[in-house]
C-alpha cells in the first residue's frame, strides 16, 4: 500500500505544476464550460486502457495491520500453492464440482485419494471452513498433493498434503487490485445516458446521483451542455479477473450556473461523508426529490384540483412515477404517521428535527417496518409509488413542512449537513490534494473543484 503511494507521489507532482499554471490561464479567459466545442475526454471503459496503465490506491495509510500481509496470497493453481509452500512439485490441477448430496469427502474419493488421505484432508480443512455449507456446483481444484476452493465470502480455502507435517489448510486471500478511473462528460439529455456512454460502473454512477441529489435535481436542474466527473476505483480480483468493487472519490458537476465538487473521507473505516474541499457536507438535511426517475406533474401552488375541479392551493409537488417505484426518505428521522390517511391514501410521515417534516402520500404499499416511532435513514426506502386514496393516477405526492406549515419542496432553503470535525481536517484535505492530484494528471485541466481553489482565489 505504502509502496503503491511514493510511487504515485513521486510519478506524479511533477505534473501537477503545469496543469495548474493551464488552469489559470483557462480560468483568465473566463470562457464558459459549455460554450466550448471541443469535447471532453472521453474515459477509457478498457481495463487494460484504464488511466493509469498501473494500480494506485489513493487511500491514505492506515495504521491497522493490513490482512494482506497476515495471510498468504492465493495462487491461480493449486500446484503453485503446493510448489511455495512445499517446494516440491505436484500434478496438475483437476475441477471437480460437488453433486448433489456429496460431501468433500465423496468428492476428494471421487478424485481418486485413498481414504486416509480423504480423512486428514477433511480434517483439517474442517477446522477453516464449514463443511455442511459447502454449495452443492461448489468447485474444487485437486491435484495428487492438495485442493482448495473458494468459500462465498470470497476467501481461498487451500489444503495442502505437506511432506514433513502432514495435511493443513488455511486461507489465503485472492489478490486484488485497485484501478483508478476519472471520467468526465457532457450531459446531453440524461446523466444515466451520459454515463453509460462514459461506461462508467453502475454502482460509481448510483453513489455520484445520491451525493449530488442533495444540492440537484437531476430531473428538472440539468441543461443540455452540463458536465459531470468522476474519479472512481475499482478493485480487480486478479486471479477471476472479475470486479468485486467499486468506491467513489470524487463527484463533480459543472452546470451553467455553478460547479459542484465534492470528496469522499473515510471517517473510521465504518463511515463514509462526502465533504466540498472546504469540508462543508455535501448532505443536505433534506433531499428535494424523494424519487428517482419521477417527472414533476404538479407543482406548489394554485391550481385547479384534477378530482373535484375548483380551484385549490396544492400544497406540496407530484412526481408522475410508475406504480411501484420506491420511495426514500427525504432526511432521516423519526416516523410519525404511517397508514390510511384519508384522501392521502397510505401515508407516511417524518419528523427530521424540531424544524422540518416531510409526508408522503397515494402509496401502492408502505415499505415494511415503516411503523410510528421507527427511526429511518435519508435514502432508505419508506414506500412505493401508488394512487391510493383521492388520486387519478400513481404518483407521489410529496410535502416540506416547516414548522408544521406546508412549504414548496423545490424551493425552500435547506441548511446544509455537518462540516468535517475540526481535528480531522488536516487528513480531509490531504485527501483532497490525493484526488485533485490524480485528476491533474489526467490532463484534465477544467474541473469542476478547481473552480472553488482558494490559492487561485488568493482567499481561504
Ligand atoms: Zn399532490
Amino acid at each position: 500500500m505504502i509502496r503503491t503511494m511514493a510511487r504515485l507521489k513521486a510519478g506524479r507532482t511533477a505534473l501537477i505544476a503545469p496543469a495548474l499554471a493551464l488552469l489559470a490561464s483557462a480560468a483568465s479567459a473566463m470562457e464558459p464550460v459549455r460554450s466550448d466545442g471541443m469535447p471532453l475526454p472521453q474515459s477509457k471503459p478498457d481495463l487494460a486502457l484504464l488511466y493509469p496503465a498501473e494500480p494506485v490506491d489513493i487511500s491514505l495509510p492506515v495504521p491497522r495491520p493490513d490482512p494482506q500481509t497476515i495471510l498468504p496470497r492465493a495462487t491461480r493453481t493449486v500446484a503453485e500453492m503446493y510448489l511455495q509452500q512445499t517446494g516440491t512439485e505436484t500434478g496438475k490441477d483437476a475441477l471437480y464440482t460437488l453433486k448433489n448430496g456429496e460431501g468433500l469427502g465423496k468428492l476428494l474419493r471421487r478424485a481418486g485419494y485413498e481414504a486416509t488421505d480423504v480423512a486428514a484432508a477433511v480434517d483439517a480443512v474442517s477446522g477453516r471452513a464449514s463443511l455442511r455449507a459447502l454449495p452443492v456446483g461448489l468447485d474444487v481444484r485437486v491435484t495428487p498433493g492438495g485442493f482448495a476452493f473458494t468459500t462465498r465470502n470470497g476467501r481461498d480455502i487451500f489444503a495442502i498434503d505437506d511432506p514433513e507435517e502432514g495435511w493443513v489448510a488455511f486461507s489465503a486471500i485472492r489478490p486484488v487490485e485497485r484501478y483508478l478511473s476519472f471520467a468526465q462528460g457532457v450531459i446531453n439529455d440524461s446523466i444515466y445516458r451520459a454515463a453509460a456512454d462514459s461506461n462508467i460502473p453502475d454502482d460509481a454512477l448510483a453513489e455520484y446521483v445520491r451525493i449530488m441529489g442533495f444540492s440537484v435535481d437531476f430531473q428538472r436542474e440539468i441543461r443540455s451542455g452540463d458536465a459531470f466527473e468522476l474519479l472512481y476505483e475499482q478493485q480487480i480480483d486478479q486471479i477471476s479477473g472479475e470486479k468485486i468493487a467499486t468506491k467513489l472519490h470524487y463527484a463533480g458537476l459543472m452546470l451553467s450556473g455553478s460547479q459542484l465538487g465534492f470528496y469522499r473521507f473515510d471517517h473510521d473505516g465504518s463511515r463514509v461523508g462526502w465533504y466540498d474541499r472546504n469540508g462543508n457536507s455535501a448532505a443536505r438535511t433534506l433531499i428535494r426529490t424523494p424519487i428517482s426517475g419521477a417527472r414533476l406533474s404538479s407543482s406548489y401552488g394554485m391550481r385547479k384540483h384534477p378530482i373535484s375541479g375548483y380551484n385549490r392551493m396544492h400544497k406540496g409537488v407530484d412526481f408522475a412515477a410508475p406504480t411501484g417505484t420506491p420511495i426514500i426518505a427525504a432526511g432521516s428521522g423519526v416516523v410519525t404517521k404511517s397508514g390510511w390517511l384519508g384522501s392521502y391514501g397510505r401515508y407516511i410521515r417524518i419528523r427530521h428535527n424540531s424544524t422540518y417534516d416531510t409526508a408522503y402520500a397515494h402509496m401502492s404499499r408502505i415499505a415494511r417496518g415503516i411503523t410510528p416511532g421507527r427511526r429511518v435513514e435519508q435514502g432508505q426506502i419508506i414506500g412505493y409509488v401508488g394512487s391510493s386514496g383521492r388520486s387519478t393516477g400513481p404518483h407521489l405526492h410529496y410535502e416540506i413542512l416547516v414548522n408544521n406549515r406546508k412549504v414548496n419542496p423545490l424551493t425552500v432553503s435547506l441548511p446544509t449537513g455537518e462540516k468535517i470535525p475540526a481535528e480531522l481536517l488536516a487528513d480531509f484535505r490531504s485527501q483532497v490534494e490525493l484526488v485533485e492530484a490524480e485528476v491533474l494528471a489526467t490532463g484534465s485541466v477544467r474541473f469542476a473543484a478547481m473552480e472553488l481553489l482558494p490559492s487561485e482565489r488568493g482567499v481561504n
